[in-house]
């Protein structure tokens, strides 16, 4: 954790959400989710597939509606209908575990066409913050690639990239190694490593124990759309206090 997100009280909070609940019909997949993650801090959220990761995600940024429950961004609360989304929306850089390039674009075409059409940025400052982007990840020599001559931890690196370059004010992590050949895990692993140490506020959905254990602040527990356990990676990876939370470490670990 950072100095900046320490005692100044609620106004450092990057994302509040609270009482959050989603159904889809009948199933209700997230069922009274609280949670604060400060500015600067790092969270890991870890859990069996199907326990409400992918969708609490997606309620901080509205792909999907929350049933009930507020969710409350650098302050501004994003479950208001009156919100300006798009606004809201580039504030937050999202990556997923499919990196979702455009084929037809370079590296650098697809860091600058967002910057260009969202943000209007001109094309000679829409260049200057990819490159400066994919230096920070490391691909300065491939910005004239295209996605299908990269590794698939190059992709995920340029759509990290990708998401900086919007200037955002928090990052969220959709399993974002998963899809990825073992070895090529590292390089993501170390990019993401990275902007946790410059103080980006990030929220980080993973399978990733090592990660969760030696770069979050603080660990979620997730099952059947419950918050079952959280705290220090050392506490809840470490020496878990709930049967369910040691079950599914045993079996991921
Ligand atoms: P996780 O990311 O932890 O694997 P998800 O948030 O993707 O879990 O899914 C939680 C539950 O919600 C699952 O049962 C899933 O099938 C269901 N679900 C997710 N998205 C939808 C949707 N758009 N429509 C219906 N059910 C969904
Ligand atoms: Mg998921």
């Amino acid at each position: 954790m950072n100095e900046a997100t320490g005692t100044s009280g609620g106004g450092s909070a990057a994302i509040e959400i609270e009482g959050l609940r989603k159904s889809f019909g009948e199933l209700e997949v997230l069922r009274g989710i609280d949670i604060t993650v400060r500015r600067g801090e790092v969270v890991c959220v870890i859990g069996p597939s199907g326990s409400g990761k992918s969708t609490l995600l997606r309620c901080v940024n509205l792909l999907e509606e929350p049933t009930s429950g507020t969710v409350c961004v650098a302050g501004t609360e994003v479950t208001d209908p009156e919100v300006d989304l798009d606004r809201i929306r580039r504030r937050i850089g999202m990556v997923f575990q499919a990196f979702n390039l455009f084929p037809h674009l370079t590296a650098l075409g697809n860091l600058t066409i967002a910057q260009r059409r969202a943000l209007g940025r001109g094309k000679a400052e829409a260049e200057e913050v990819a490159r400066r982007n994919l230096r920070r990840v490391g691909l300065t020599e491939k910005e004239t690639s295209y996605p299908a001559q990269l590794s698939g931890g190059q992709q995920q690196r340029v759509a990290i990239a990708r998401a900086l370059s919007m200037g955002p004010e928090l990052m969220l992590f959709d399993e974002p190694t998963s899809a990825l050949d073992p070895e090529l895990v590292g390089d993501v692993l170390a990019v993401m490593r990275g902007l946790a140490d410059d103080g980006m506020t990030m929220l980080v959905v993973t399978h990733e124990m090592s990660f969760a254990r030696e770069v979050a602040d603080r660990v979620v527990f997730m099952d059947d759309g419950l918050i079952v356990e959280e705290g220090p990676p050392e506490q809840v990876v470490g020496d878990p206090r709930q049967a369910r939370t040691r079950a599914f470490l045993s079996r991921v670990l």
